[in-house]
């Protein structure tokens, strides 16, 4: 019923287009939110998610102070995202989750009015202990679900003038369930990407350890073991270079045994071979002394501020260092040093894991492979043992016969060598025998030649793929360093001596054995012997009878006997 001045005739037409208008607006209004949940939906990275809320929540509301809580079990809520203007010190602030009213009043999900009329915080508690006033928040908003509480949105007050829409609530309070089932979905995306992320890298870690373990076990030469060892170090954690340490049992010092990746290469090589030695450091003394004392890996970032570098200009192209013990039991035998990320940045603790899991691997392989290089090694002269310099011949043999390469051995022996020791003692004899001994060993090439202590003073050399012209040459190199040589005996005398050589080639067309080429090396000494020592035979033929090539010394003048009966066959220099 209407008025008789109601102006009848205007009304029906206004409401109608007042439903008409409300209609319009719920229905953009559920729009909307349909797109804005879309758009929550479709973000599974947490932090953009916040950050999309936050957006949806300032554009409808127009509101300037906007912060999202999540809320975790342990911790309780957690600001973790705030609108720009609010001061960033806020992110990180926490409340406990504890049961209460207030606890309560967000469990039911409806929005709540933090401030009383005179705008003083209604859980003033909560607020002035945990320096929530910042947030400036008039409304919090729940982020829930059934049974479960995803966080808060905090809404500060509207504009001055400005008043929030019940239906606006209503549309926010709508957004916050859709935002909160999104929240979820994000963060157990989120953890199951972590899960995976640490599996892959757990996988990756066995898989480089088996491949490690594997390798190593095939490894017996020491140097070749450390050398694969710091490679895949490096390359394990993406680093530019590294050195590796070992301790030296006479001095208790560290040692560097290998390096990789220096600027240098030249000297790189130098330091591999053993022909240079960088700095020893003391138990204590720098990042790898400290680790050596302490037995725990040390990561330093910056290093150019760290007082832990035992030399300054060490530290020149160093930004981030890794070192980790090789530990066996609790003794620490050595150090890996790794400096600088390929990519920049620093070490991380994924880093030092994977590290600490191949250096517990490294570690054991050194002390076998150092029992086995001990138990295979002449204490004297730092050559192979007879029986391991014969293994080795007769796996070459074998190898150079599956494979039709060509095997040269070489059997030498000092001149005169029994005189030393009656006419200097000895001390002086093994003073020779260790030096012909350096000699020996330097010369032959590394990873291919063998050379083994034979018998007191006689030595014999396999030369792999190397015809019987190649080993004379070896060997007259050989002969003319060791003629050069003076051993010093203390008492300020040095002695010289020369050494004869035998050289006899493996035959791949006939049943070639070990014995029989072991026995024609042999023959060629003794006609080197015969022939005035001091010089280089070939034995051309396949007995141990058969003829005997004397191959004249080319370049340098064959010395006879030398020595006069006084002296033996050492020189007094
Ligand atoms: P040749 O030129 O014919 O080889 O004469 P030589 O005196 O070298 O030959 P011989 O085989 O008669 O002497 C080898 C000597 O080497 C005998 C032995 O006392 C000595 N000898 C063997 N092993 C060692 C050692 O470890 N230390 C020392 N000092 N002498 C050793
Ligand atoms: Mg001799
Ligand atoms: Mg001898």
């Amino acid at each position: 019923m209407t008025t008789p001045d109601a102006p009848t005739a205007g009304t029906a037409p206004e409401h109608l287009s007042t439903v008409t208008a409300r209609l319009d607006h719920e229905i953009f209004d559920l729009v909307a939110l349909l797109k804005a949940g879309e758009a929550l939906h479709d973000e599974l990275d947490v932090k953009r998610l916040m950050r999309l809320l936050i957006a949806m929540i300032h554009e409808r509301l127009r509101v300037d102070e906007i912060a999202v809580m999540l809320h975790d079990s342990d911790t309780g809520f957690v600001v973790v995202e705030v609108v720009d203007g609010l001061p960033e010190e806020l992110l990180g602030s926490a409340f406990p989750a504890k049961d209460g009213i207030l606890w309560r009043m967000i469990l039911s999900g409806e929005r709540i009015s933090v401030v009383d009329i005179n705008g003083e915080p209604r859980f003033p508690n909560i607020f002035r202990e945990h320096g929530l006033r910042a947030l400036q928040g008039q409304t919090w908003l729940p982020l829930v679900m059934p049974d479960q509480v995803v966080g808060l949105v905090s809404v500060g007050a509207p504009r001055p003038g400005e008043t929030i829409t019940a239906s606006r609530w209503k549309f926010i309070e709508q957004l916050a369930g859709q935002a909160a089932v999104a929240i979820n979905t994000a963060r157990l995306y989120q953890s199951i990407a972590i899960a995976r992320k640490k599996l892959d890298r757990s996988l990756h870690q066995l898989s480089m350890l088996f491949d490690v373990t594997r390798a190593l076990s095939a490894v017996t030469d020491l140097t070749r073991m450390l050398k694969m060892i710091l490679e895949r170090a490096i390359d394990a954690v993406d680093a530019e270079k590294g050195s590796l340490m070992l301790v030296d049992e006479l001095t208790d010092d560290l040692v560097v045994l290998v390096v990789y990746g220096l600027p240098d290469k030249e000297v790189e090589r130098k330091i591999n071979e053993g022909e240079i030695e960088c700095k020893r450091l003391a138990r204590g003394e720098g990042v790898a002394g400290t680790v050596l004392m302490s037995g725990k890996a040390i990561r330093v970032d910056n290093t150019d501020d760290d007082g832990k570098f035992a030399d300054r200009s060490q530290s020149r192209h160093v930004h981030s260092i890794l070192c980790v013990p090789l530990k066996v039991d609790d003794e620490v035998i050595g150090v890996i040093n790794i400096t600088n990320k390929v990519k920049g940045g620093v070490f991380q603790d994924e880093d030092e894991e994977i590290l600490g899991a191949l250096s517990d691997q490294a570690a054991v392989a050194i002390t076998r492979a150092k029992l086995f290089e001990a138990a295979i090694t002449d204490g004297l002269t730092g050559l192979y043992i007879r029986r391991f310099v014969m293994h080795k011949l007769h796996e070459e043999v074998k190898r150079a016969q599956r494979y039709g390469n060509q095997l040269s051995i070489v059997m030498c022996d000092i001149d005169f060598f029994k005189r030393v020791n009656d006419n200097w003692g000895h001390p002086a004899g093994d003073a020779v025998l260790m030096d012909v001994a350096a000699i020996l060993k330097s010369s032959v090439r590394t990873d291919v030649d063998y050379a083994g202590r034979y018998g007191g003073e006689e030595f014999l050399i396999i030369m792999p793929q190397t015809g019987g012209s190649g080993g004379v040459l070896a060997s007259d190199r050989l002969r003319a360093s060791i003629e050069a040589l003076t051993v010093d005996i203390g008492d300020d005398k040095c002695l010289t001596v020369t050494m004869s050589f035998g050289v006899a080639e493996l035959s791949l067309d006939t049943g070639d054995t070990v014995e029989a080429l072991i026995k024609r090396a042999d023959v060629a000494l003794y006609q080197s012997k015969e022939n005035g020592r001091n010089r280089v035979t070939l034995h051309d033929g396949l007995t141990g009878d058969a003829s005997v090539a004397d191959v004249p010394v080319a370049d340098v003048p064959v010395a006879d006997v030398p020595a006069s009966e006084e002296h033996g066959s050492a020189d007094f220099v």
